[in-house]
């Protein structure tokens, strides 16, 4: 999250109502993929520091990264949605976390690393077969 802005102005009942609901880090869709991963047999780094972004997920013989994005904080094209309130406000602080993500993306691949983002909205197990497949890719090319 952003820690450099402004304090969020205050909220609607139902946006704070949301927001308590909301998981800040190692949220439970990362952790439940996290868990499903390692059953498979996968191993990675969690935060790797030396990476940009500090992905939640590293695979670095792969170079795979997976971010496990909140559907609010970057913007869901199902779920995101805009607080009624201070609606200015919360569309350029997302717009920041949207970009901040793509600045991310970019870094990453130029560093040759692979980026996955999986929404938190996403089913554990199709989410888990989603990051396989690409494990999969990556580590071994297919044979001719
Ligand atoms: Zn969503």
């Amino acid at each position: 999250m952003d820690r450099k802005s402004t304090p969020p102005p205050p909220l609607d009942a139902a946006t704070s109502a949301r927001f308590q609901r909301m998981p800040r880090s190692s949220t439970k869709p990362e952790l439940a993929l996290r868990r499903e991963l390692h059953g498979r047999g996968l191993r990675f780094r969690v935060n790797h520091p030396g990476l940009p972004g500090r992905p939640d997920l590293a695979f670095t013989r792969a170079k795979l990264a997976i971010f496990v994005d909140g559907c609010f904080w970057h913007r869901c094209p199902e779920h995101g949605t805009l607080p009624r309130n201070n609606r200015d406000w919360w569309q350029q602080k997302l717009d920041r976390n949207v970009a901040r993500d793509r600045a991310k993306d970019t870094a990453l691949t130029e560093l040759g690393w692979m980026v996955l983002h999986v929404w938190e909205h996403e089913a554990t197990n199709a989410a888990a077969d989603r990051v396989e497949a690409e494990w999969r890719r990556r580590v071994s090319p297919a044979t001719p």
